[in-house]
């Protein structure tokens, strides 16, 4: 155990260092091992405009990319941050809206796989069956997702829960329901989150982080977590939309998140020891507002509170 506490420390005091100086981790031989590695393909809210890539403080569409395998999102102008070669084998998408999701987009980034809400997953094969054919290139297998329910890829686990966000995709007379995911990856919790109001309900407890406490263990010790026997467990990684800037005086309010929102939920998990991050990471914003636009993300973390830290398009960081 004194040898995990040690290596613990060292990557703390690398992700301090890294934290301080405002540069990313470097990729070191052993990174994949220490945490999941996140590069930021896009930061930013819709509006994108490949006119703006002359702008390199500009933010792309919202998307991840993790351990250089899977990604969260993905739309034309994420193809500008993917790494020379890189080959992405998974897709999950968070929901249906052109900023997160683009069919076109999907089939050329080469993925085998593609993971949705089961709410879409009928509409989302056709469109990207369709896509493949115009483009003549082979089609990802479209998988649903449940909410609460574990999928392994590319050595991590992903478990889709409910934002509180919507659109107005109807299939088969079912409303869309919009995912955001949790990764884990050894010891690493790491929550995705937009496009999100906050973190609502359901969503605290499949993750662990609502304030109740275990009463019962799973029956069948499967990797469902059901609403009523979840253990609680902190989350170690936070990425989180502040589409609404930094203001709460906006309607959008109910289906997006301020930079306060994401402070606030920072603070009040931290205190509830429902988030323990390895000292000196920072939670990140994304999905940001248009008032940050095209900020150098500097001159974001001296406007938010010192908690967050402002992604940016092509950042690339190890959390644990
Ligand atoms: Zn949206």
């Amino acid at each position: 155990m004194a040898v995990m506490t040690t290596r613990r420390e060292f990557i703390a005091a690398a992700a301090a260092a890294a934290a301080v100086s405002g540069v990313a981790l470097e990729r070191g031989e052993d990174a994949a091992e220490r945490g999941i590695k996140v590069r930021f393909l896009g930061s930013g809210a819709a509006g994108w405009h490949k006119s703006m890539a002359k702008n390199p403080h500009a933010r792309r569409q919202s998307s991840v990319l993790l351990d250089g395998r899977a990604l969260i999102d993905f739309t034309k102008c994420s193809f500008d941050k993917l790494p020379e070669g890189c080959r992405p084998e998974v897709l999950f998408q968070t929901h249906s809206h052109g900023d997160h999701y683009n069919p076109l987009a999907a089939v050329k980034s080469g993925v085998k796989r593609m993971y949705v809400h089961e709410t879409w997953a009928s509409a989302a094969r056709a469109e990207v069956s369709a896509a493949a054919a115009k483009l003549g290139l082979p089609a990802p297998e479209v998988r649903a997702l449940q909410f609460g329910r574990f999928v392994e890829e590319c050595g991590m686990r992903f478990m889709s829960v409910p934002a509180n966000h919507s659109t107005s995709r109807v299939t088969d007379g079912v409303l869309e329901r919009t995912s955001l995911y949790l990764v884990e990856k050894g010891p690493a919790r790491l929550l995705y989150a937009t496009d999100t109001g906050g973190i609502c309900g359901d969503a605290a407890r499949m993750i662990g982080i609502d304030p109740h406490i275990q009463k019962t263990k799973s029956p069948d010790g499967s990797d469902f977590i059901a609403p009523f026997v979840h253990t609680a467990k902190p989350i170690t990684a936070l990425i989180m939309e502040a589409t609404n800037g930094d203001t709460d005086d906006d309607f959008r309010i109910f289906v997006h998140s301020s930079v306060q929102t994401v402070s606030r939920i920072v603070d009040m998990l931290k205190k509830h020891s429902r988030y323990a991050p390895p000292p000196g990471q920072s939670a990140y914003i994304t999905h940001l507002a248009i008032k940050y636009r095209e900020w150098p993300a500097e001159k974001v973390n001296a406007d938010i509170p010192s908690t967050l830290r402002s992604a940016y398009d092509g950042l690339e960081v190890v959390l644990g």
